[in-house]
């Protein structure tokens, strides 16, 4: 393994669902549903695959049906008016998304900045294009954590290219303010930075909206925009994601995905734009659901004696463990399984700056209730 790669071992996620497999525990690590997307689309797929579409290469941007039905899914929910041909890339999944920008629009020895916490493949994906990562720490703040403008600001130097954004975000449940967005865009078009907006859980927020970045004045032309449809349809495993952004953004991601993947997997391409053209309540359903998911979870959580910082979107709860007498997150999670038959994640391998994370473990709501119910009935054996 060559040095740029050299410190990332196992991703975290593999790890702990290995360790879930081997223990039989129950798994709130992983974000990933234990429910499929719906019936309706997963028929979408099989009759793609039967009728001979997509079986052979696609086009490189994506089927013309999906750009066209993620292009009116920004028009349909932010009013945002994308050229398909042009301003939408199809990709394999939010993952080679994130890669293939980072890839296209870095340069050597560029500082990216990431809010950190971080999803674990920025800080690969950033080492990978040769660029320099500077965290910028999300505080924590009563049952939230709070993006420091000021923190933020400070950390712009010369060097800096571009701005890693996550909202909502994963594993904080931090949805970020129609102000904290603001000053962000306004800092990006002050200093002529570009963002890159990994926005994999807009469907999922609760009792909050979330706003594109890309709406705010000036982001149009340096904001690439990245989405999936493995949060919103629940189809973790199909690995279908969108880049949306201006042309010459678009270009440049695309250049890069050409060699990582070519194309993304046809078949599945079709059912997704058949799923981004589903009703309001489709998507208000999910939300509901998971909403309802985190409550429990949530409520589960603070009986058995963890502080709960309760989030407004994503599949994720972070807790605090110091009040059950632990401080070391990697060691409640490498013990869990064997206390009480749970897995969770420890928050601490999403940080450059250990310390900040050491205390926080971070917990899926994304399963059925009764899975849920469960789980809150084994931690709370821990007390
Ligand atoms: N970004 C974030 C913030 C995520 O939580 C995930 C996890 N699935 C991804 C990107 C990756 O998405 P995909 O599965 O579509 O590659
Ligand atoms: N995004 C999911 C999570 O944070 C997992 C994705 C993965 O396994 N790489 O749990």
């Amino acid at each position: 393994l060559n040095r740029r790669l050299a410190a990332f071992g196992t991703t975290i996620f593999a790890e702990m669902s290995a360790l879930a497999v081997r223990t039989g525990a129950i798994n709130l690590g992983q974000g990933f549903p234990d429910t499929d997307g719906p019936e309706e689309v997963r028929e979408a797929a099989v009759r793609a695959l039967r009728d001979g579409r997509g079986n052979q290469y696609p086009p490189g941007p994506g089927v013309p049906e999906l750009r066209a039905a993620v292009t009116e899914h920004q028009r349909r929910w932010y009013g945002l008016g994308f050229d398909p041909d042009t301003e939408v890339l199809i990709t394999a999944g939010a993952t080679e998304a994130i890669a293939a920008s980072l890839l296209a629009l870095v340069e050597p020895g560029d500082e990216v900045i990431a809010l950190e916490p971080y999803y674990d493949s920025y800080a690969a994906c950033v080492a990978m294009a040769g660029g320099a990562r500077v965290p910028v720490t999300l505080r924590p703040d009563g049952d939230t954590f709070r993006l420091d403008l000021d923190e933020l600001r400070a950390a712009v130097t010369d060097r800096t290219r571009l701005i890693l954004l996550n909202t909502p975000h994963n594993p904080t449940g931090t949805v970020l303010t129609h102000d904290e967005l603001a000053a962000v865009a306004e800092l990006a078009v002050e200093r002529d930075l570009l963002v890159v907006t990994d926005e994999v859980y807009e469907h999922l927020v609760f009792g909050t909206e979330h706003t594109p970045l890309v709406s705010f004045p000036g982001m149009r032309e340096r904001t690439v925009t990245i989405s999936s449809s493995g949060k919103t349809f629940s189809f973790t495993g199909w690995k279908v994601g969108w880049v949306t952004g201006a042309p010459e953004l678009v270009t440049a991601v695309r250049s890069a995905k050409q060699y990582l993947t070519y194309v993304s997997a046809g078949p599945f391409q079709y059912a997704v734009a058949e799923a981004l053209a589903l009703p309001d309540a489709y998507f208000h359903g999910i939300r509901d659901d998971l909403r309802a998911k985190r409550d429990l979870l949530a409520d589960g959580l603070t009986d058995a004696g963890f502080h709960v910082f309760r989030p407004s979107g994503t599949y994720f709860i972070t807790t605090d463990i110091r009040p059950l007498g632990e401080t070391d997150g990697f060691a409640f999670c490498r013990s869990l399984p064997e206390r009480c038959g749970v897995v969770a994640v420890p928050n601490a391998v999403f940080y450059d700056h250990q310390d900040q994370g050491s205390p926080f473990v971070r917990f899926a709501f994304c399963k059925r209730e009764e899975v849920l119910a469960d789980a809150v009935a084994r931690l709370k054996t821990l007390a």
